[in-house]
């Protein structure tokens, strides 16, 4: 049985004394209830149910997994799901950041952003219901019609029904141009929608009466490939106007899949067979109303990361300082047991303080994108809400695609510290490396995160989200400069994020010759921008460390050196990858 605390100290470390939240969210508009006892009431409430009602259920719905009915094409989720969620839609928790209009608390989404970290570190393969609920109503509310808000949005902002993403088929992963189902107009303003989807979350289960599918489809008249795809909005039971629901549509769970991890959660092959649909949004524009939904999705999904690794350093750090084997190359420590703590060997310490220092500073990043989101809504100044909505989708791939692998290697430590333990299902560390893996995997692989990060957000947007994050790092290290606290870390984060200007100009110029140099720098570059957007993390986070207490304020310090002297090196590795170019990648006969 594995254990879990809510991490609420850091979580307010990261947010109010790192980050400045409480003055940011109250300087929105109508953010002036949106105090620090306020978001500190909905944390603590956050971790009382995460701890208490999901914890709990994450190894035995390992264990039972989803069982799929063919008779009645319906899908039963674990022991104690169903009932969970329930708790979860009577607390109003589907709707946190949903808006009030819309029968939401209107909460920011730097708060949400924190309690599905607490979701997700209790029980990943439960959170992902939601997850897919929490797109489907950022969709809806921004390309829905009146009526589609009236009937669909309030239904999934106040949990009575969930939500799906129906993108993937069989020959379009990655590449949704290649997409094939097929929307046909009836005379009602209605469609008729067949195509079968695979690999759905959440396609079918037992948690609600109804479930709500947003469904990429192409209409008559559509252009091939990706301009050619429109989005709408499909029912599991039909839905008349006045709102109150029909008959069984025939969009129905073919299947589910068998999974190396997140068991709980039911990944579906979707058939849709004729089944009545309504467009969302404007024809052929169902790619850029899907990609309101992805936005949100990835950005949680990065919080998947932080979530997990979380929870096998929780789960680690117990066994390391629980488990005697051997004893301290300088001589007994605990003289009077029979061997030493594993905490003792210094590796042992690096395997921890490497989950500690991703997980410590990914929490920041998460946190700083969920407040660029709330910005980039709700600020007076239409400069300031523009300048973090483009801050934001520049960090969106980073936070994606690097946290979710600093996730692999973390539960990978994890699982070591427990020595061949860890390798027996009763400890519960072989399955936070099962479940982490599919992070890195969905929701656009590491791969389609890299080429959205260099080749659309920094290559085609002229960079602006980078300008503004090379400009703020670089106000940071001239603050801090002579920071005695600080000033040595500042100093390395200077001369990399000098670095990282002269890489990507020298990238832009190689690629006007080979654009194939873009694909082959593309993961080497994510990552060498991950670990300086997280060194900068550490250093705001040893600066704001002072407000600690001093054993705390410590750790923060220790973990930052650990961070600078043996993770950020790493950029070192990645520049030459970076630079070696596509000639070292000789094509494949
Ligand atoms: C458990 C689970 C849940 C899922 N949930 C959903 C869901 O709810 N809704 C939904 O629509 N989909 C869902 N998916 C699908 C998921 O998003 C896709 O599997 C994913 O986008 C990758 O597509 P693919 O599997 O077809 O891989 P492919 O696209 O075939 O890619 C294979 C490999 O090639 C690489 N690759 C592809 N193109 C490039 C390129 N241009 N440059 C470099 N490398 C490239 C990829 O990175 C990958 O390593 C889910 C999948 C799983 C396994």
């Amino acid at each position: 049985m594995t254990i879990y605390k809510a991490p609420l100290d850091d979580m307010r470390f990261a947010l109010y004394d790192v980050l400045g939240a409480e003055a940011v969210l109250t300087g929105l508009d109508g953010g002036d209830a949106h105090t620090r006892d306020l978001l500190d009431a909905v944390l603590d409430e956050s971790a009382r149910f995460n701890e208490q009602v999901l914890a709990p259920l994450n190894a035995s719905g390992d264990a039972e997994g989803c069982h799929y009915d063919k008779a009645s094409a319906t899908v039963t989720t674990p022991k104690g799901f169903k009932e969970a969620y329930r708790q979860y839609a009577d607390g109003g928790w589907a709707g946190l950041t949903a808006k009030e209009e819309h029968g939401g608390q209107g909460l920011p989404a730097v708060l949400g952003l924190l309690t599905k970290e607490m979701i997700d570190a209790a029980n990943l393969a439960w959170g992902i219901y939601p997850l897919l609920s929490h797109g489907a109503i950022d969709a809806i509310e921004h390309h829905g019609d009146d009526w589609q808000k009236e009937v669909f949005l309030k239904r999934l902002v106040d949990g009575t029904w969930t939500g799906t993403m129906c993108l993937t088929e069989p020959q379009a992963g990655s590449d949704l141009g290649l997409l094939k189902t097929r929307a046909e107009p009836n005379d009602d303003g209605s469609y008729r929608v067949s195509g079968t989807k695979i690999f759905i979350s959440a396609g079918e289960h037992d948690f609600t009466d109804n479930i709500v599918h947003l469904v990429l489809a192409r209409l008559p008249d559509a252009p091939a490939g990706s301009r050619g795809i429109s989005m709408l909005v499909v029912p599991k039971f039909k839905v008349n106007r006045d709102g109150s629901v029909g008959e069984r549509n025939t969009a129905a769970a073919g299947a589910i899949e068998h999974k190396m991890g997140i068991k709980g959660s039911a990944t579906c092959v979707m058939n849709f067979d004729d089944a009545q649909g309504w467009l969302i949004g404007a024809p052929h524009k169902g790619l850029m109303a899907m990609f309101t939904m992805m936005n949100a999705a990835r950005l949680g999904v990065g919080v998947q990361g932080l979530a997990i690794a979380e929870r096998a350093l929780q789960n680690s750090l117990n066994y390391a300082r629980e488990r005697l084997q051997m004893r301290a190359l300088s001589g007994p420590k605990l003289p009077e047991k029979p061997a030493d703590p594993l905490l003792v060997h210094p590796d042992v310490r690096r395997m921890l303080l490497t989950q500690r220092a991703f997980v410590e500073s990914g929490r920041v990043l998460a946190a700083y994108a969920g407040l660029q989101s709330d910005i980039e809504a709700r600020h007076p100044d239409a400069d300031k809400r523009k300048e973090a909505g483009e801050l934001l989708s520049f960090l969106i791939p980073i936070a994606k695609g690097l946290i979710t692998e600093a996730a692999q290697e973390c539960t990978k430590e994890a699982l070591q510290i427990f020595g061949g333990h860890g390798f027996i299902a009763e400890h519960g560390m072989e399955q936070f490396v099962r479940d982490a893996r599919i992070i890195t995997l969905y929701e656009g692989t590491t791969q389609i995160q890299a080429l959205d990060l260099l080749g659309r957000k920094v290559m085609q947007l002229q960079g602006a989200g980078l300008k503004h994050f090379l400009a703020e790092i670089q106000a940071f290290c001239k603050a801090n400069a002579n920071n005695d606290s600080v000033k040595a870390l500042v100093m390395q984060l200077a001369a990399a994020t000098a670095t990282w200007g002269e890489v990507t100009q020298s990238l832009a110029q190689k690629s006007q010759a080979n654009p194939e140099e873009l694909g082959a720098a593309a993961v080497d570059y994510l990552y060498f921008s991950g670990y300086i957007t997280l060194a900068y993390f550490w250093a705001r986070s040893v600066v704001a460390a002072d407000v600690l207490p001093a054993e705390r304020r410590q750790a923060k310090i220790d973990t930052a050196n650990f961070y600078f002297a043996r993770i950020l090196p790493r950029i070192v590795l990645h520049k030459a990858g970076i630079e070696a170019g596509v000639a070292t990648l000789p094509d494949i006969a």
